[in-house]
């Protein structure tokens, strides 16, 4: 698809396996032209990067496309993903920038935006879909960090309230932190925003040391109360110290 967009010649894989590809040229049949190439996966296996074994780069045809592509946010997604990657918060109007630059077309802002989404969906995850695991994620997290305390709030819809984790291995740290407590929020910048609060200790060598922390909607009273209270159970279990 980039060597189509970026050279103007549209190609046809005439075989498409694991380990080997083969493409011609789109025009081979209606043109004679012999612009072929061939493909092999250079350990054989499966996954490894693929080299170029036979190519014959002549094209004999006058090129069979030099209008625009069919732009779609996959196309455009597939252009960008190494980008996005690197640099998950590049502007949309550098993409258009980017695409116009190396593959000579103009793309609408539309998307830009639609690709950079569909490429940061691609590399990390939909938002959407990781609330879905936390029902997954929080028994196992309690399942194999003995002494944690994971506490996840859903509404009645089973939509997510808040979360809090202290990870066991914390909690039987702070028996050698000094015995204070300091809390603070802050924004999150995803999607669903939110605020992140976390209850942190000084080691003795007068590092952080995390404690325990809480994804909530808000940083309102109840939210406070509810994360104190949380902490309240986590200091018990360390056998009573105070914090402020
Ligand atoms: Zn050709």
């Amino acid at each position: 698809m980039k060597y189509h967009a970026a050279n103007g010649y549209a190609y046809k894989v005439t075989r498409n396996e694991k380990l080997r590809i083969a493409a011609c040229c789109a025009n081979k049949k209606n043109n004679k032209c012999n612009w072929h190439m061939y493909v092999v996966s250079c350990d054989g296996v499966e996954g490894s990067p693929f080299i170029i074994e036979e190519l014959n780069n002549q094209h004999t045809c006058d090129g069979g496309f030099i209008n625009v592509p069919h732009v779609s946010k996959k196309l455009i997604s597939s252009l960008i993903k190494y980008d996005i990657k690197q640099n998950p918060k590049k502007k949309t109007k550098d993409i258009m920038e980017k695409i116009r630059r190396e593959y000579v077309f103009d793309i609408s802002r539309y998307y830009a935006y639609a690709g950079k989404r569909y490429a940061l969906n691609m590399a990390w995850g939909e938002d959407e879909k990781s609330f879905a695991y936390l029902q997954w994620f929080t028994k196992q997290l309690s399942e194999t960090n003995t002494g944690s305390r994971v506490v996840l709030e859903t509404d009645a819809s089973q939509k997510f309230v808040r979360l809090f984790i202290a990870f066991g291995a914390c909690i039987r740290g702070f028996n050698y932190c000094r015995p204070l407590l300091f809390m603070d929020a802050t924004h999150l910048k995803s999607k669903y925003l939110g605020h992140m609060m976390a209850a942190t200790v000084l080691n003795r060598d007068n590092g952080i040391y995390p404690l325990a922390y809480a994804v909530v909607s808000s940083e309102t009273d109840a939210n406070w109360k509810w994360f104190m209270e949380q902490l309240r159970e986590v200091v018990h279990i360390m056998g009573g110290v105070t914090g402020t």
